[in-house]
């Protein structure tokens, strides 16, 4: 990093990466685990590349047992004592946390670029607001926790495992509510995208939060397994595939842990005839272009309305050319990197394999040595085809057509999944007729990928259950509080029995 750094070789127009190449250069290069408030020495790991150039960016360590163990050990103490500081007190480290993410959320933004390859513009915008408005938001849950929700108390450890879309947003969705409601966490990043994590251990740290409520493991699935099975962790919240989900919901099966999954999906985008278009075709960016497609409530699956259907792909096609692909740090840039080569190959795996439909590649140029994927559209396919049954989460989108709004549900319906679905028309009246018959968590109207801290987000069937942000969330890092109350004072027995006086 520091032969980079001296070399500055990103060009002239991008977002600089000084700032977060010195913050890596200054850590070493090579980073621990963040256990019991303070980083462990680095281990035996694995290299984390930034995606767009292939240059590797840090050394992580792989985590082992005795680690995932001190880990665990350091949250349990840390437990009680965060529980009792009560909520209003909480909220102060909470709010800390959320002000220092403000204070830093350049250096943030240009560090989740350069680990995962997302668009600056992404991670500016989007992506850090979100993680700090989750904080803020928990900040005030937590004082009014006693007042609303006096029967709940916190559940106690939870270890918590997700994914590398959204690194820091995933990571903010599953610690600031947990600790918001008296949790202590031991989290585990994703091996590809681990640098925010790291680096939010160092706000935590600068916040003054008591060490062992916040603990970071790092390692691939293999560590995962190790929270999971772990026997002194009392909830597992997990986001991440569908397959692996089923795992853990097998491993966690008759333990007693509390388990929330948040899964796969290939989400409905239905656009009726009457829809203006035009916005539909941005909205249809948003939705399966937005992090190069790999977003669990993706729009990958385009249902459009047989009279509008030539139309639709045409405009589609067009807009399809014009986006812009490249360095992610360029802030004029739509389209960046794909996480990881091997990411990359099963996107391309995938779509090489299909040999239903017509395939049109977006006409872009791919910037090289990195891992660059064209936007992609599939038309023509049937419902019973792989690419319209399976999560591809990559910039592919699939398409059908249908004729009646009947037929429209039926096909959204046809999938596993259900996490979102989206309905583009200008007739309100179907919108809202259609919207409840869709097996989504999350509808939305002319609309695509909105979210708020404030509201439960979450699947149904095999995109898992229980629900991020909003009371929903909350509840999930809570338990039932007994409360008893004596009868005082317990009227006198009258001698020689009977009914008391
Ligand atoms: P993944 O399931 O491969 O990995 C997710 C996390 O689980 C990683 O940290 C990984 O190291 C860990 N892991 C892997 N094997 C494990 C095991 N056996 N036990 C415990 N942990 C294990 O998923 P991914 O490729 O990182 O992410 C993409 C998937 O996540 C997509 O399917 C996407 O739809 C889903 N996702 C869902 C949501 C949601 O809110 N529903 C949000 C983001 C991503």
């Amino acid at each position: 990093v520091k032969e980079i750094l001296d070399t500055m070789d990103y060009g002239p127009a991008p977002e600089s990466a000084a700032e977060a190449l010195t913050w890596l250069v200054d850590q070493g290069d090579r980073f621990g685990h963040f256990i019991d408030g303070a980083f462990t020495a680095p281990g035996p790991g694995f290299d984390s590349r930034n995606p767009a150039t292939g240059e590797v960016l840090a050394t992580l360590t792989q985590a082992s047992g005795e680690e995932v163990n001190a880990a665990v050990a350091a949250a349990r103490r840390a437990q009680h004592k965060w529980e009792r500081l009560g909520g209003p007190g909480r909220a102060r480290y909470l709010y800390a946390i959320a002000r220092l993410l403000q204070k830093h959320a350049r250096l943030f933004a240009v560090l989740e670029t350069l680990d995962n390859g997302k668009p600056i513009r992404e991670s500016r915008d989007i992506d850090i607001p979100l993680a700090q408005r989750h904080f803020y938001y928990h900040a005030g849950m937590a004082q009014l926790m006693e007042a609303e929700l006096p029967d709940r108390q916190a559940i106690g450890v939870c270890g918590q495992i997700i994914p590398w879309n959204f690194p820091l947003l995933m990571l903010a969705w599953k610690v600031a509510p947990a600790l918001a409601m008296g949790n202590t966490v031991v989290l585990k990043p994703a091996e590809y995208t681990t640098l925010t994590a790291l680096l939010f251990s160092d706000i935590c740290r600068q916040a003054g939060l008591p060490k062992g409520v916040v603990n970071i493991v790092t390692g691939d699935g293999a560590v995962g397994e190790m929270i999971v099975g772990h026997p002194d962790i009392d909830k597992i919240a997990f986001t991440g595939s569908t397959e692996v989900g089923r795992k853990i919901r097998a491993a966690t099966a008759g333990s007693g842990k509390a388990l929330t999954l948040e899964l796969g999906g290939k989400s409905p985008y239905i656009v009726f005839d009457d829809a203006d278009l035009d916005s539909a075709v941005e909205g249809l960016v948003d939705a399966i272009w937005f992090n190069q497609g790999q977003v669990c409530c993706a729009g990958s699956r385009l249902l459009v309305h047989e009279p509008v259907a030539e139309r639709f792909h045409d405009k589609l096609r067009e807009r399809m050319d014009k986006l812009r692909l490249g360095d992610p740090l360029d802030k004029c840039i739509d389209v960046g990197a794909v996480v990881d080569p091997v990411q990359l190959k099963t996107i391309s795996d995938m779509v090489a394999g299909n040999t239903a439909g017509q395939t049109y590649h977006a006409d872009v140029a791919l910037p090289e040595g990195g891992c660059f994927y064209p936007p992609t559209l599939i038309t023509g396919l049937a419902p019973s085809d792989r690419l319209m049954q399976e999560e591809i989460f990559g910039p592919v989108l699939v398409s059908t057509t249908f004729r009646t709004p009947g037929e429209a549900v039926q096909l959204a319906n046809n999938t596993r999944y259900g996490l979102a679905a989206t309905v583009w028309t200008e007739n309100l009246n179907l919108a809202l007729d259609i919207a409840p018959m869709l097996a989504a968590g999350v509808v939305w109207v002319n609309a695509t990928n909105l979210f708020d801290a404030a509201a439960g987000f979450g699947g149904v069937r095999e995109s898992g259950f229980g629900r991020e942000g909003g009371w929903e969330g909350l509840s999930a890092y809570t338990r039932p509080k007994a409360r008893t109350k004596a009868l005082s004072p317990v009227p006198p027995m009258p001698e020689g029995g009977g009914a008391p006086a």
